[in-house]
């Protein structure tokens, strides 16, 4: 499947070591845990997550009375899904949609994340389910964010409204939501600038955006999306950190999983941040978008 396929970098390096470790130690002891956690920071899973895990994983070993470090591997897998969905419902993640009515999904996102190609790619995945989507070319700041999320809606037949570049965001997505009220669209998507320089004027873009939005459909953004790149490891989760700060982060789609991007990151953010991970960007292709699903991530990591 897609997870398989897109997580064979990944999951050559995490599976790898921990088939080196299971060989390595035959019998699991206080030395072998050791080596498993080193593996885990190592695959960015953030130090927190990974003591809450040990702590899990020796519990449950003892519980089942696990001798051998193969059975482990089996129990190592099973407290990730868990760990990933902590209280919460085993449930693939859904976007937030107003089921009669126009949405609103906002990204947000530092430059070269792969915001743009996120929006393209969601735009056609939207379409394919049958619904009328418009995308608003809201990050004026950035040279050729117009051009490239233009190049994209011509991509995947879908409308982009724009200004000229270095005008005002806001306006550009009051229009959006103009264009897809009046073509009677299920969702619009919106692209915003993502300077993180000064995060004061990162909070005021972003309030302005969802204030006009808001000001147009009470319960909008429906949305709002923050694209990580997860081959930044550490960089993702401060990211995440600021841009929770300034706005009501409401998922995550963290890009690039088919590249050398350690993959923990995922337990990390939904562990330490509680934010949910809504999709996983698993390459450059229009159908490289999948919704997160934890037993698929952490199964296509093992298998
Ligand atoms: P933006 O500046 O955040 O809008 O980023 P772009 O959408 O322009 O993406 C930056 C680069 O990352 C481009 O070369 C994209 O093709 C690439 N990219 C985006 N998402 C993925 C992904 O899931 N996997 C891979 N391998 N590349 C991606």
């Amino acid at each position: 499947d897609k997870y398989k396929e897109g997580l064979s970098k990944t999951r050559s390096s995490f599976s790898g070591k921990i088939n080196d470790l299971v060989a390595r130690y035959r019998k699991v002891d206080e030395d072998f845990f050791e080596d498993l956690e080193e593996i885990l920071i190592s695959a960015d899973v953030g130090v927190a997550t990974v003591m809450d895990l040990i702590d899990e994983l020796k519990m449950e070993v003892k519980r089942r009375n696990i001798k051998d470090s193969k059975e482990v591997k089996e129990v190592i897998s099973e407290k990730l899904v868990d760990i990933y969905y902590g209280e919460e419902a085993e449930d693939v993640e859904q976007l937030n949609l107003n089921q009669n009515g126009l949405s609103v999904i906002l990204f947000v996102g530092v430059n070269g994340v792969g915001k743009t190609t996120t929006i393209g790619k969601m735009a056609h995945q939207l379409k394919e389910e049958g619904k009328k989507v418009v995308m608003a070319a809201g990050d004026t700041f950035r040279a050729g964010a117009i051009e490239q999320l233009d190049v994209w809606g011509e991509r995947v037949g879908v409308e982009v409204i724009k200004h000229n570049a270095g005008s005002d965001p806001a306006a550009v997505i009051f229009d959006g939501i103009q264009a897809a009220r009046s073509r009677g669209a299920d969702v619009l998507l919106c692209d915003t600038a993502g300077r993180l320089q000064n995060k004061v004027n990162l909070m005021n873009e972003l309030s302005k955006v969802k204030k006009v939005i808001s000001r147009e459909i009470p319960e909008a953004p429906h949305e709002v999306l923050l694209v990580l790149d997860a081959t930044t490891g550490q960089n993702a989760m401060s990211q995440a950190k600021t841009f929770s700060e300034a706005t009501d982060v409401s998922g995550i789609v963290l890009t690039k999983l088919d590249g050398t991007a350690k993959g923990g990151i995922v337990l990390a953010i939904r562990n330490e941040m509680s934010i949910p991970v809504k999709y996983v960007g698993l390459g450059e292709k229009v159908t490289d978008l999948q919704a997160f699903d934890a037993h698929a991530f952490v199964y296509g990591l093992f298998a």
